[in-house]
């Protein structure tokens, strides 16, 4: 049943997806956004730049405790990591972020729909809630911004327990004695610190003969010489 009309329909409520919706709704356009997860924000503010960024501000003052507090002449006893209460601490930022987008959608007049959009054509996108009924839209134009998901490799499991992606590595129960990272790009290094400041072992295969190998060669030689002062081992 087509139960609403609209000029542009926004699928995906990630960076691209919100921005994009703002950008239409403030051109004018009658605007709606299709999200099939409960939050808005996609991946960089659910499972991605937010709470990465929430762990490694945590995981620094840990090390600055650890590390650094004693040369400024500050004496306390061993600091020790209570990584429910870090993580807690991420998830209160990344609520307080999504819930921002929440905001954002209302004040600019967008009709915000939860669940999995899909083409019936091109002109109208179904929307298939976890519960409840499904609705469609019609709709002038499309934005598909559905984003990504983190890629697989073909010679190891995933099993999201021991072997894992960045999403779970943001919500560990305990900090791993040793970690594997397989990738020396942006997210694995990010990852990898926060949990070496915490106290593992982390050690990093990269195919390529440097770090963010994407990057200027020495922004990789200088971040493998502070990643090594973090214990951090290279193959
Ligand atoms: C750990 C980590 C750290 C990162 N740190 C940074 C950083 O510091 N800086 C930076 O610039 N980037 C960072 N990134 C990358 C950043 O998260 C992505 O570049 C960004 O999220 C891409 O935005 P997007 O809108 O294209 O897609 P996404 O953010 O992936 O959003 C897509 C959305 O579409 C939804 N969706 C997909 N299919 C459908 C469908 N059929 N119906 C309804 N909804 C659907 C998804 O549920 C999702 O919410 C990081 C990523 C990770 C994993």
């Amino acid at each position: 049943m087509t139960n609403s009309k609209y000029d542009v329909t926004v699928i995906g409520s990630g960076p691209g997806g919100y921005v994009a919706a703002i950008r239409c709704a403030q051109l004018g356009f009658k605007t709606a956004i299709v999200e099939k997860y409960d939050s808005l924000g996609g991946t960089c503010l659910n499972v991605g730049c937010i709470p990465s960024k929430a762990l490694l501000d945590s995981s620094e003052h840990f090390h600055n405790a650890e590390h650094t507090f004693k040369e400024h002449g500050i004496d306390i006893n061993k600091p020790k990591v209570n990584l429910k209460q870090m993580i807690a601490r991420k998830e209160e930022v990344v609520v307080q972020n999504t819930q921002g987008i929440d905001y954002l959608m209302k004040k600019n007049k967008i009709d915000v729909f939860k669940g999995l959009g899909s083409f019936v054509d091109k002109n109208t996108i179904k929307v298939n809630p976890k519960k409840g009924k499904a609705s469609e839209l019609s709709t002038d134009k499309v934005i598909i911004a559905t984003g990504s998901k983190p890629s697989n490799l073909p010679f190891i499991k995933l099993d999201k327990k021991r072997v894992i992606t960045s999403t779970e590595a943001l919500i560990l129960k305990e900090v791993p004695k040793n970690l594997i990272i397989i990738g020396g790009g942006v997210i694995g290094l990010e990852i990898g610190s926060v949990y070496a400041r915490l106290g593992a072992k982390v050690t990093v295969i990269e195919f390529l003969d440097s770090i963010i190998p994407t990057m200027d060669k020495t922004m990789g030689r200088e971040l493998t010489k502070s990643l090594k002062k973090l214990n951090f081992e290279f193959h």
